[in-house]
């Protein structure tokens, strides 16, 4: 191949950095990683990173076109939900190839104690009336639907500091980012009295130790599931990843 190809790599998620290090190891590969900049101090990345929004589908067709991209890999989180509609629209517009790299949901397994919920709005309600011990791990940005169920104690994990505003009155909040094992999560849960667990259906290893925990403890698992996605070619992780953009390089 004589030119780079330019591919723009919409990340936020631990499947964008491990193709970010395998896209950096490629010559022939020219990739950005576009990062929305909601987490204040991101992980390093070997390649070079845009941050902050676009400006809807019509700035990301004037980015692509004018960054002379060839290429886009949709890599952003499963419940993600705008951006990887502004991708599909966008190269749609322009004709350029898209794929997805994402992780498969998680399933429940027999015996589980799963209650599937549309959005957070519908999880508050399911934790019950009685009073409970809840760990919440659906972020920062959507607290304030727990206020609507103020008798219970929360444990939330965020990787920033939520906005004290959006807190339900009884919460401990913990900071850290992933990936947790199943070891630690049974014993963060077990010793907080944890009877019920908040979260997205993200999928992928590095947050499944909570719902593993979760089955060994016997805890009650509230799950939201993810909003629905527009599609395309998913690519398993870098390998595939690699093998995909080789196919469309030398296309006109
Ligand atoms: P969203 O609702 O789909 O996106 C909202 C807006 O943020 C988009 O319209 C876009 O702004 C901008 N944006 C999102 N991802 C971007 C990216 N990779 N590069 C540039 N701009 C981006 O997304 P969200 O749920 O707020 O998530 C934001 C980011 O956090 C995503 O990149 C995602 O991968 C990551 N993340 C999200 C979750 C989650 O639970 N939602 C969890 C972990 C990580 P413009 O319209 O102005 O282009």
């Amino acid at each position: 191949m004589s030119t780079r190809m330019r591919v723009l790599v919409l990340g936020g998620t631990t499947e964008a950095s491990r193709l970010a290090v395998v896209l950096a190891e490629h010559r022939e590969i020219e990739a950005v990683l576009s990062l929305a900049g909601r987490t204040r101090h991101p992980a390093a990345s070997p390649l070079p990173v845009r941050i902050g929004g676009f400006g809807g589908t019509e700035g990301l067709v004037t980015t692509l076109r004018e960054g002379g991209f060839r290429a886009v890999i949709d890599a952003t989180h499963p419940f993600a939900a705008r951006i990887s509609a502004n991708a599909a629209a966008a190269c749609s517009r322009l004709v350029l190839p898209r794929a997805v790299c994402t992780r498969p949901p998680w399933r429940p397994k027999p015996g589980d104690q799963w209650i599937g919920v549309p959005d957070i709005a519908a999880a508050v309600p399911a934790i019950g009336p009685e009073a409970a011990r809840v760990f919440v791990t659906t972020g920062r940005l959507e607290l304030a639907a727990f206020q609507a169920a103020p008798q219970h104690d929360y444990l939330i994990r965020t990787i920033d500091p939520p906005d004290e505003g959006t807190l339900p009155p009884r919460h401990r909040v913990i900071l850290a980012r992933g990936p947790f094992s199943p070891e630690d999560e049974a014993d963060l849960m077990a010793g907080a009295g944890i009877a019920v667990l908040v979260t997205k259906n993200s999928g992928g290893a590095a947050s499944a130790g909570k719902v593993e925990a979760a089955r060994r403890l016997g805890v009650r698992v509230i799950v939201v599931e993810r909003p629905p996605a527009p599609g395309g070619e998913v690519l398993s992780g870098p390998e595939a990843a690699l093998a995909w953009l080789a196919r469309h390089r030398d296309a006109p």
